[in-house]
């Protein structure tokens, strides 16, 4: 399989494993691994393997990756143990929803009560 990939992008380079991470799952059409620096007892991060910039680029013709990363996401809760006591999917877009890497992810984030709104 081929992906898009962009030589500049931080999660690009962590996809072809060019910076080190901490795996939790991989299949054909996305990644996860722990996040550096985590907001929860659970902190992932799930990427498409194809350099996407954010969920402004998602068209129909990518958007099959979106429902990989869902699927990815309900099979992470199971095999990490928090499936029944829940999780938080969260996706950030552009600079007043807080993306700070532009390559499309979403934080998977479980282990405590989360609150409700967000900052
Ligand atoms: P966002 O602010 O939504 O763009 O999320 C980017 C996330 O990537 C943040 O939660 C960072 O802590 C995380 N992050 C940045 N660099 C790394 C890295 N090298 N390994 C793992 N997570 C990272
Ligand atoms: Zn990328």
């Amino acid at each position: 399989m081929s992906y898009n990939t962009d030589e500049n992008c931080l999660f690009c380079k962590i996809i072809k494993g060019e910076i080190p991470s901490a795996a939790v799952y991989e299949n054909d059409e996305v990644y996860a691994f722990r996040d550096i620096e985590p907001q929860a007892p659970q902190h992932i991060i799930i990427v498409p393997k194809t350099h996407i910039a954010s969920t402004n680029e998602i068209d129909e013709e990518n958007s099959k990756v979106v429902g990989a990363v869902f699927a990815a996401a309900a099979k992470i809760a199971r095999m990490e143990g928090f499936a029944e006591n829940g999780y938080r999917i969260v996706n950030n877009c552009g600079n007043d929803g807080g993306q700070t890497v532009g390559h499309l992810h979403f934080h998977l984030l479980a282990g405590r009560s989360l609150q409700w709104p967000p900052g």
